[in-house]
């Protein structure tokens, strides 16, 4: 992967700190530190290579413990003297042990409803016939509408009942309907969450 990029890496005599973020959830991973050979190291293997200044040499995220980060994007802040890097961690960052170095849990994975939401748009916008969300599109609002309808009712059948998986796969045709009427409408999903702060501050 190449990513253009214009680090000044004079400022602090060959190193910038470079954040890193979980690519799906946001959350702050770690933390360290990149010279030139490591920031060209990382595009070119696509796994996180960091310069150790305690083991003074690049150092690979993950190269004993196994738990590499692999690299999803990365881009310079507005001065170009600090790095943050996008990436899908293998396991757990730490050598502690905790998932990030900061201790924190970084379980949830509800970030991935604004990558669903962006293929969603992309289905509307650049429709193929092989993409079942390209053909809902194409057949309208009534029948986006009915849909959600229809897997509405298919939840309630399943609530009654106690297999989860079942439940669960109807939570999420409902889940994907609801976004799919909601980008056919033409509205964001932020405006819903807006209307939810409004009446939370109530
Ligand atoms: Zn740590």
């Amino acid at each position: 992967m190449r990513i253009t990029m214009n680090i000044d890496f004079t400022k602090m005599n060959g190193l910038v700190p470079a954040i890193v973020q979980d690519a799906l959830s946001g959350k702050v991973l770690m933390q360290g530190f990149m010279n030139a050979e490591a920031l060209a190291k990382t595009q070119e293997t696509g796994m996180v290579t960091f310069f150790s200044r305690s083991k003074n040499r690049l150092w690979t995220k993950g190269e004993t413990s196994g738990n590499f980060m692999e690299l999803v994007s990365m881009k310079e802040d507005c001065d170009g003297d600090s790095i943050l890097i996008q990436a899908n961690p293998r396991g757990p960052v730490c050598h502690t042990g905790t998932d990030t170095c900061w201790g924190e849990e970084n379980a949830s994975k509800t970030g991935f409803i604004d990558q669903l939401r962006a293929i969603i748009k992309d289905r509307k916008n650049n429709p193929s016939d092989k993409s079942y969300t390209a053909s809902l599109f194409a057949k309208g609002i009534n029948k986006v509408a009915q849909k959600v309808g229809e897997e509405a009712v298919e939840i309630v059948i399943e609530a009654k009942d106690d297999n989860k998986e079942l439940f669960l796969g109807e939570a999420a045709d409902l889940l994907f309907h609801y976004l799919v009427l909601l980008e056919a409408k033409g509205y964001e999903l932020d405006e819903v969450m807006e209307v939810l702060i409004q009446r939370h501050k109530k």
